[in-house]
């Protein structure tokens, strides 16, 4: 698929964003933490849908900076102000379970949060003692409720986001899991299959053992009594196997796999060409978008339609420019 049509089959993808980050002044202490590339260059694609816990609960700005504390036999940290020890945890969880009920009719396909929070921290907020001493980390309460309400739902932080090779893969399973919700719209056997069949390569290179076995379960679709179960384990199983960047050797295999569909055409002069760059590549000499933009010049003079309809080629618009930096 051409980035063009990536584009336009995909306006307005809703993500769900900590509110300070687009630029609104809702921090604790009236200020915000307005991202750049967030709002500008994934703007384009994504249509946020921001929250913020702190207001939304009903703390207004500006308040009194919170921490998580952990109180000896609480079953969880507490959200409690700093200072004064005034305690929003009930009112907090309270809040935060009806407003994730209502991001899960919305949609979403993904969710940027606010590192360090004790509210949207998706990990690594610090987790104090009474005495105030840092005893641990954890989640901050409308995070974890957010994760636990949508455990398939592609959730990271600003701060990781800063990591080339965690935003290209935070961006990659936002699309594909636009694509999924779409598709599981319908229930469709056949839609299942042309699903998997278009992101195996994609699949293959994150997670070759899961992928297998989704392909087993793809087989099965068909017969299967309880279609709703089977997609259910599907989508579990995908958004499992796309959790975690694809590494380099596994960049190069799928690479290698889809060049073996263009071999037969390529004169010696032209395999060593796309040999040398995947190579390259490898040593961390070139990103991997060098060897992948002569490979899908190939593919497309090869006209061969399982492989240029391959997601590996182009999982989101290729104007973002991600896999530049990977
Ligand atoms: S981190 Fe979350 S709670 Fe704090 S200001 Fe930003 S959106 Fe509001």
């Amino acid at each position: 698929m051409s980035s063009t049509a990536a584009t336009a089959t995909r306006p307005g993808i809703p993500v769900g964003i900590s509110a300070c980050l687009l630029g609104r002044a809702v921090r604790h202490d009236g200020s915000h933490r307005r991202n750049p590339f967030l709002i500008d260059v994934l703007g384009e694609h994504f249509d946020y849908v921001p929250v913020c816990p702190e207001v939304e609960v009903g703390m207004g700005t500006p308040r009194p900076s919170l921490r998580l504390v952990q109180i000896d036999g609480a079953p969880a940290p507490r959200l409690v102000a700093s200072r004064s020890g005034q305690d929003w945890s009930d009112a907090m969880r309270t809040w935060a379970a009806a407003r994730v009920e209502r991001l899960a009719e919305r949609g979403l396909r993904g969710f940027v949060l606010k590192s360090r929070s004790p509210s949207c921290g998706m990990a690594r907020v610090k987790i104090y003692s009474p005495a105030g001493q840092p005893v641990d980390h954890g989640s901050g309460l409308f995070a974890a409720a957010l994760a636990a309400r949508l455990p398939h739902l592609p959730i990271e932080e600003d701060g990781r986001l800063n990591d080339a090779r965690l935003r290209e893969n935070f961006v990659l399973r936002v699309f594909i899991y636009d694509e999924w919700l779409r598709l599981r719209a319908a229930a469709d056997p056949a839609a299942l299959v042309r699903f998997h069949t278009r992101h195996k390569v994609l699949l293959m290179a994150q997670d070759p053992a899961r992928t297998r076995a989704l392909g087993r379960l793809v087989a099965g679709a068909g017969a299967a009594a309880d279609l709703d179960a089977l997609l259910d384990e599907y989508v579990s199983s995908m958004m499992a196997a796309l959790g975690r960047p694809a590494s380099p050797r596994r960049h190069v295999n799928a690479m290698q796999h889809l060049s073996g569909v263009v071999k037969g055409r390529l004169d010696p002069a032209e395999k060593q060409e796309l040999a040398a760059l995947i190579a390259e590549y490898r040593q961390g000499r070139v990103p991997v978008e060098v060897p992948l933009t002569l490979l899908r010049h190939h593919l497309r003079r090869s006209g061969h339609a399982w492989a240029l309809d391959q997601s590996y080629l182009d999982p989101y618009p290729r104007n973002l420019g991600l896999r530049s930096r990977v």
